[in-house]
């Protein structure tokens, strides 16, 4: 069995990136007309998948406004023609089109129209006809198009709040064939849908996501399975969980799929697509995919969205046409001939590779100028991976709030190879952290620096995480942080101040000639809060000036820096830290998403002050002592 997911899999280890080419484009892509001509030649084109999707929003709809069963019946069968086929619908000459079961002229047209609209005008049309809500009402576990259509029609309810009223008031009792059971599942369910409401941050969907993989990729007849979509790019909130397996026998996968203990509810069952949701509100989609065509489902469903359109262009100005089955050489007209078999489709890097470019890592997909970045044979620069990381530059021992001794820090730092550790409690205003008063800290001090003799190897930093108060003042003298070996400063209150007025005490902080770095700049919370707003470009410039780095709080929770702050960073040349803000022994495996956010910003490995060798951070240091 080939195991690879992008987490700790080494198949997706980051590739090099040009670094003369990181800066973020200076004009908007739609300033070059001949990328607008691209588009439009590529929005002609539809994927199977979103024709087979067009054709059950029709049915659905449809059904939904009271059109007989026939009609509802033929979107239903051209739907799921089209999701088997193995062309593209919209490359298909008209006769062969009518050829195939389940498409009759009428479904042909509409395919037809989808190619050169990239629309269908009929499902247009019934969209109009109904309110927006309904849709909502139409996710609810148990609700069809028929109740959802007594529910709107005879009981007023256009979305999910009128439903929940109309429950409340009696109105959906009186229905037919809505008993107290029906009502009470109902009920749940709406209970349900408003908690999955929301996107999940991905310290809770990855160890979902891995727990899963493994366990499905045990089974004897899975071949391959990894993990895809915003997941596998390493997006701070995780929408869906996008899953895809290779395997010769789906039923027992599918089987095993639906009935794990962690399912809530089972959407869909099917052979080659089943949908569950979690007790937690996730859902996750399991594809199965043939192992031939791997890398091309891979490809697809890992997006982004928009570095799928200009990888999609780039293909059919090369001559190809780029699918979720394959690449495809294309005729002189564009069209695909009937049975063609792909020109790559096993791995993604075939695939990329074909149009002339490196494989790149799913965290820089994004549409922010990879494309140029990794044309094959460029320059290259080293991107940061977690293996770069040798030091930890941001933790906390039951001296203030974390849970382990200096030495109990000291021994993980060392057993992770890391080859140094700033210790760094918490200043006297956070008392409710229990931070540290001068007496208490000279104390620390002295028990820090007595750890060395323990620790030989280890080069071991008396340090702290003093708080930027709200005028941009430290929470100690500058006599006492000179007695310090490392010094963070951090923004933990007053965290809804004005943008100037958190810039202007952000400045202050970067400037101070003792700070090292400047910890989790925003203070932001992930789904949380939204922390300060200050104007970044100024920090950046403050930073770079005074040879103090920005910190990339590693933590799932905060990852903050964020990874557009880290693109910003990279290319105003900032130095960066990633730390794990320690407090535990499994804060050490935060470390992941922090990489994760850095590769998303682009940071290569030299500009990440904790890649340096022990020497060279000691350097770096010292120009601050
Ligand atoms: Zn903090
Ligand atoms: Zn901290």
């Amino acid at each position: 069995m080939i195991f690879a997911h992008a987490w700790c899999s080494r198949s997706t280890r980051a590739k090099p990136f040009a670094a003369n080419r990181a800066r973020p484009r200076a004009l908007p892509r739609s300033c070059s007309p001949c990328s607008h001509h691209a588009v439009d030649t590529l929005r002609r084109m539809g994927t199977n998948t979103e024709i087979a999707a067009a054709f059950e929003e029709l049915a659905v709809l449809s059904e939904l406004l009271g059109a007989n069963v026939f009609k509802v019946n033929a979107f239903r069968r051209a739907a799921r023609a089209v999701e088997s086929l193995t062309g593209e619908a919209c490359s298909m000459e008209s006769a062969a089109l009518k050829a195939i079961d389940g498409i009759g002229a009428s479904t042909a047209a509409k395919i037809f129209e989808f190619a050169k609209t990239g629309a269908m005008s009929e499902l247009d049309e019934l969209r109009a006809q109904i309110p927006a809500g309904l849709k909502e009402v139409l996710g609810i576990q148990g609700i069809g198009p028929k109740t959802a259509r007594a529910l709107w029609i005879d009981a007023g309810v256009v979305d999910l709040s009128s439903l929940s009223a109309a429950i409340e008031s009696g109105a959906v009792a009186k229905l037919p064939r809505m008993g107290a059971k029906t009502i009470e599942n109902m009920k749940e369910a709406i209970a349900f849908a408003q908690t999955a409401v929301g996107r999940m941050r991905i310290g809770d969907a990855m160890p979902v996501a891995n727990a899963l993989v493994a366990r499905l990729g045990a089974l004897s007849c899975v071949q391959r399975i990894a993990y895809a979509g915003s997941l596998r790019r390493g997006k701070e909130t995780i929408g869906d969980l996008d899953i895809l397996a290779c395997s010769e026998e789906s039923g027992p996968l599918m089987e095993a799929f639906c009935t794990m203990p962690e399912v809530a509810r089972v959407l869909v069952q099917g052979l080659t697509k089943s949908s569950v949701q979690t007790k937690h509100g996730l859902q996750i989609d399991l594809r199965v995919v043939p192992l031939e065509k791997f890398g091309a489902a891979w490809q697809y469903f890992t997006g982004g969205k928009e570095h799928n359109v200009r990888l999609r262009e780039r293909a059919i100005a090369q001559g190809f046409r780029l699918n979720e089955y394959g690449l495809f050489a294309a005729d002189a007209s564009g069209k695909v001939a009937d049975g063609a078999l792909p020109v790559a489709s096993r791995e993604e890097s075939d695939i990329y590779h074909a149009l002339g470019l490196e494989w790149m890592p799913p965290t820089m997909r994004e549409d922010r100028g990879e494309l140029d970045a990794f044309v094959l044979g460029a320059a290259h620069t080293p991107i940061v991976e977690q293996h770069d990381i040798r030091a930890e530059l941001h933790c906390h021992t039951t001296a203030s709030d974390g849970a382990l001794s200096i030495d109990e820090l000291v021994s993980e730092a060392q057993r992770r190879g890391f080859h140094t550790i700033a210790i760094t409690d918490h200043s006297k205003s956070q008392f409710q952290a229990n931070g540290l008063d001068e007496t208490r800290l000279l104390t620390h001090i002295a028990a820090i620096h007595a750890a060395r003799a323990r620790f030989p190897r280890m080069q071991i930093w008396a340090g702290s995480e003093v708080d930027v108060l709200s005028d941009g003042s430290l929470d100690y003298s500058d006599d006492l942080l000179r007695q310090l070996d490392w010094v963070v400063a951090s923004p933990h209150a007053a965290l809804k101040q004005e943008p100037r007025v958190a810039t202007d005490r952000l400045l202050k902080a970067i400037r101070h000639p003792l700070v090292h770095v400047l910890g989790h700049p925003t203070g932001r919370i992930v789904n949380g809060r939204p922390g300060l707003e200050p104007v970044m470009s100024e920090l950046y410039a403050a930073a770079r000036e005074c040879h103090t780095a920005l910190e990339i709080n590693s933590h799932h929770m905060r990852l903050d820096l964020r990874d557009t702050h880290v693109r910003g960073a990279v290319a105003a040349g900032c130095m960066v830290a990633i730390n794990c803000d320690v407090h535990g022994l499994s804060d050490y495996d935060e470390l992941g998403y922090g990489i994760l956010t850095a590769q998303r910003g682009w940071l290569p490995k030299a500009s990440c002050i904790n890649t340096f060798d022990a020497a060279a951070l000691d350097a770096w240091r010292r120009v601050k002592r």
